[in-house]
C-alpha cells in the first residue's frame, strides 16, 4: 500500500503539536491512508522539540527533526521533504490552518495519477484589510514575474515522489517552495480551501518579515528588476537629449540656459537613479554571493529515535 507523508513545519508551536498530530492520526486512519507524519521543529525556543518527541514516543507513525536554530519555513519545508519517505508528500502549516478535511480528495486525486495536487484559497481567512492589499499586490508581480498564476496559492499541496526527488535535486539554496511547485510541472490538479482560523498560539510574520519574503522571492525568480536598471538609463538618456537640445538652443539664442536649480535637480535625479541601480544589482550581487558559499539549507540538531540513519 502506498505511504503518505505529511511534512509539517513547525516554529514554537507547543501549542499545536499535540492537537495537530491527533486529528491528523485520526483523520487518516479513518480514511484507511497509511501515513507518516513529519515534524519539522524550525529551531522553536518553546517546548515544540519536546512535544513532537512525546508525540513520536506514543505514536510510531510521527517522526520530527530538529534545526539548530531558526532557518525559516522554506528550509523546514525541504528538510521535511528530504525525511519524507512516502510514495505521495503533503506539505501543510502545523497550526491547522489548512484545513486536514481535503486530504482524502487530495490523496485520491493523487491515486487517480495527478502528481502535483495545489491546494488554493478559496478565501484568504482573516487577515486585515492592508495584509489582503499588500499580498494582493505581491501575488501579481509574481504572476507576472514567473508568467504563472500564483493568485491564491499555497504552500498546501500535495507531491508525487517524483516531484520531490526533482525538487530535492534543485542546486539552489535559496528556494520559493509555492512557485518551484509551478515551474517544474507535472501532471496537475486544484482543490478549493477555506483558510481556518489558528487555534493556537500566533503568527510568525509581521510586516518586515513579508516584505523580505516578497523582495527575495521576486528577485529568486526574475531578473526583470536588473532590466529595470537599462530603462532607467535610457530614460535618463532620452531626457538628456531634450535638455541638451534645449540649452544648446538657448545659448545660441543667447540665452543663457537658467543655471544653478537645473543642474541642483538634475545631480539629484541622476544621484537617485545611481544608487538605486547600484541597490538591485547589490541585491542580485548578494544572492549570488550567498548561493557561491554553497552553505546548507538548514543545519539538524537532532531527530527522533524512529528515523533511522545519518541526516
Ligand atoms: N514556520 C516555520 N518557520 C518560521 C516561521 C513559520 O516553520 O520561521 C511555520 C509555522 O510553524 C507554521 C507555518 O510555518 O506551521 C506558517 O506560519 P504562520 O502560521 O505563522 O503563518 P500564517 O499562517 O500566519 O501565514
Ligand atoms: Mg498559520
Amino acid at each position: 500500500m502506498a505511504l503518505l507523508s505529511i511534512v509539517l513545519p513547525s516554529y514554537n508551536e507547543e501549542g499545536n503539536i499535540k492537537n495537530t498530530a491527533e486529528v491528523l492520526s485520526s483523520l487518516l486512519k479513518k480514511n484507511n491512508i497509511e501515513y507518516e507524519l513529519v515534524f519539522v521543529d524550525d529551531g522553536s525556543v518553546d517546548g515544540t522539540y519536546e512535544l513532537i518527541n512525546e508525540a513520536a514516543a506514543k505514536d510510531p507513525n510521527v517522526k520530527g527533526i530538529s534545526f539548530s536554530r531558526n532557518f525559516g519555513k522554506e528550509a523546514s519545508i525541504f528538510a521535511g521533504l528530504s525525511v519524507a519517505t512516502g510514495d505521495a508528500v503533503i506539505v501543510m502549516d502545523c497550526d491547522l490552518q489548512h484545513p486536514a478535511e481535503i486530504i482524502p480528495e487530495m490523496y485520491s486525486l493523487w491515486q487517480q495519477g495527478y502528481e502535483v495536487v495545489e491546494g488554493i484559497k478559496s478565501s484568504r481567512g482573516k487577515e486585515g484589510l492592508f495584509h489582503k492589499m499588500a499580498a494582493g499586490i505581491f501575488y501579481s508581480v509574481m504572476s507576472g514575474l514567473i508568467k504563472m498564476d500564483m493568485k491564491s496559492t499555497s504552500d498546501y499541496k500535495l507531491l508525487d515522489r517524483k516531484v520531490v526527488n526533482v525538487l530535492l535535486s534543485l542546486p539552489e539554496k535559496r528556494t520559493f517552495f509555492r512557485a518551484l511547485s509551478f515551474w517544474v510541472g507535472f501532471k496537475t490538479a486544484k482543490v478549493d480551501y477555506e483558510v481556518q482560523e489558528r487555534k493556537y498560539g500566533k503568527t510568525k510574520w509581521n510586516f518586515t518579515s513579508l516584505m523580505r519574503y516578497a523582495i527575495n522571492n521576486a528577485t529568486s525568480f526574475s531578473t526583470l528588476p536588473l532590466q529595470i536598471v537599462t530603462f532607467l538609463g535610457w530614460l535618463l538618456l532620452i531626457f538628456s537629449l531634450i535638455l541638451g537640445v534645449q540649452t544648446l538652443v538657448k545659448y545660441f539664442c543667447g540665452t543663457a540656459a537658467e543655471g544653478f536649480p537645473t543642474v541642483i535637480l538634475l545631480v539629484l535625479l541622476i544621484g537617485g537613479i545611481i544608487m538605486i541601480s547600484l541597490g538591485i544589482i547589490g541585491h542580485y550581487l548578494a544572492r549570488i554571493y550567498e548561493e557561491v558559499k554553497g552553505r546548507p539549507k538548514y543545519i539538524i540538531r537532532t531527530h527522533t529515535d524512529n528515523i533511522k540513519g545519518n541526516l
